[in-house]
């Protein structure tokens, strides 16, 4: 079965791109706009694993990944930051948070979904396959 991933982003292009991307890899995405809606499908899906916008309505990500770290039912899901250059000066904030990486913007359409594979517990799509 593919595994499960989660996109919490408020930019539709950034969105339809990781979307693309990973759906070209073999893993299912589902996506919510913003921290709160992210938190709560996080809830009911229980994904593999969360890639997460810093910048979002409504609840951010930093905000976002206290929650699930807090979650028992979700502080095991690897949390993975995107995030605008400009706010990776912002590092210990982003790992203080909870998560355990981060990406910078845009998005390395070659390297992206290799770099992400690297957080899953069972490495890669096409392994789990069998592939
Ligand atoms: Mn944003």
């Amino acid at each position: 079965m593919a595994q499960r991933i989660l996109i919490a982003e408020d930019h539709p292009d950034s969105l339809e791109l990781m979307r693309y991307l990973l759906q070209a890899h073999g893993y299912r995405s589902f996506a919510a706009g913003d921290g709160e809606a992210a938190l709560a499908l996080a809830r009911t899906e229980l994904p593999d694993l969360i890639v997460c916008d810093l910048q979002m309505p409504v609840m951010d990500g930093c905000e976002l990944a206290r929650r699930i770290r807090a979650d028992p039912a979700l502080c095991h899901i690897p949390l993975v930051a995107v995030t605008a250059f400009s706010m990776l000066g912002d590092r210990e904030r982003i790992l203080e948070a909870g998560f355990d990486g981060y990406f910078s913007k845009p998005i390395d359409v070659e390297r992206f979904v290799g770099e992400l594979e690297r957080f899953l517990p069972g490495g890669s799509a096409m392994r789990r396959q069998g592939g």
